[in-house]
């Protein structure tokens, strides 16, 4: 009957929402709006240009901005690449620093070291416990040369919330650029680039229930910006290659329903995250970090007395869950987003991740908790043995 291990897992990617997949695959086959968006000559070619513009216009419409705006990449991972990369380069002649902070995804601390080995500066900020970036701790980092602020909406390991409107008031105050990893803040929290002041903002359609493998980045308008792939001159030349046209459609077909439903799918979540806290409670030894802060209901990160992590996760056998980011899931280190809150090596050591979104019931819920507190009366028992 249970034989499917319960999905907890949606900070590392959410299953494609089945309407998502409906309209993806009407733009594949001979007889869907499958050509080449890019094609001139024939009737096919300007459907599937079309689509794309149309789904252009969704993505720039949760945020509130120009469809003009709205660069399509591979995913948040190109995404934050070009906007570090390709901002810091292009404006090299105004200064060379950029900021960020300790416990963003690998694909903005990855591309700031690349960054460095340029002849960058980077500053990277210490957050609070919370998870949070005090904006005090970020108008007292900025020099004379930085050019570029990077800061996430939405922590992928804490679902920690950055306030955006704050942050970028500084940023915008000394006249320095400010990006946004916002891979995790769709439908979650205000992205409204009318009221916020972000220049550049990332997102991933893979954790919206779009599929993997497309993403976009928002440019500002007047913003500057050096491409890092080379080609055809796509996307106003900031992006080379063939649009995806079935991975764009899924796209704003997701980021369309997220838009739509994010009241109804806030309320589930909510809810869910009611009754696995309180289901929390009745076990031993179990904690939630970084809990004290502003937070997405649907991440939680919990930590569990006298167990190891890795060892749990291997007890949780029903479960897909995961211990911190995803991309560090091969290594024994704990997990550098919560080392870099103060959570002691021990404690980090003894932490996962469940994340639960869109298609979690009431019963996966029900039977994570009993499992959890399973697992943690066969490991403390063999640990005490
Ligand atoms: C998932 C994620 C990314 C990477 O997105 P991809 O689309 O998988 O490349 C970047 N930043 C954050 C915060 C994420 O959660």
């Amino acid at each position: 009957m249970n034989a499917q291990p319960v999905y907890l897992d949606y900070a590392a990617t959410t299953p494609v929402d089945p309407r998502v997949a409906e309209v993806m695959a009407r733009h594949l086959t001979l007889d869907g709006t499958f050509a080449n968006p890019a094609s001139r000559s024939h009737m096919a070619g300007w459907l599937a240009e079309q689509a794309v513009e149309s789904a252009r216009r969704r993505v720039s419409d949760l945020i509130g901005a120009d469809p003009r705006e709205i660069v399509w990449t591979s995913g948040a991972t190109e995404a934050d690449n070009l906007a570090l990369i390709g901002y810091m380069r292009a404006n090299r002649a105004r200064g060379t620093h950029l900021i960020t902070s300790a416990i963003e995804h690998k694909a903005v601390l990855d591309s700031a070291t690349a960054l460095e080995r340029e002849g960058f500066e980077v500053t990277r900020l210490t957050p609070r416990s919370d998870g949070s970036i005090d904006p005090r701790h970020l108008a007292d980092a900025l020099r004379e040369d930085t050019v570029l602020v990077s800061l996430m909406a939405v922590n992928n390991e804490l679902g920690s919330i950055n306030d955006l409107a704050a942050l970028g008031a500084i940023c915008a105050e000394h006249g320095v650029a400010f990006h946004v990893d916002a891979a995790q803040a769709a439908g979650r929290v205000s992205l409204d680039v009318g009221t916020l002041p972000i220049d550049l903002l990332s997102l991933s359609a893979h954790k919206a229930y779009g599929p993997k493998g497309i993403g976009a980045l928002f440019v500002r308008r007047g913003v500057r910006l050096e491409a890092l792939i080379h080609g055809g001159g796509h996307e106003r030349g900031m992006r080379s290659g063939t649009l995806a046209t079935h991975q764009i459609v899924g796209m704003g077909e997701a980021i369309s329903l997220i838009e739509q439903q994010c009241d109804s799918d806030m309320r589930h979540v909510r809810a869910l995250s009611e009754r696995f806290c309180h289901g929390l409670n009745a076990l031993d030894g179990v904690w939630i970090n970084a809990a004290q802060g502003e937070r997405v209901p649907h991440i939680l990160n919990i930590g569990c007395e006298g167990v190891d992590g890795e060892s749990l996760l291997m007890a949780l056998r029903g479960l897909a869950v995961s211990t911190g980011s995803a991309c560090n899931s091969a290594s024994v280190d704990p997990s550098y987003v919560l080392t870099g809150i103060g959570v002691p090596r021990d404690r980090a050591l003894a932490s996962i991740r469940f994340s639960f979104g869109r298609f979690t019931t009431e019963n996966d819920i029900d039977r994570a908790l009993n499992e959890l507190g399973q697992a943690l009366g066969s490991l403390r028992q063999r640990e005490s043995a």
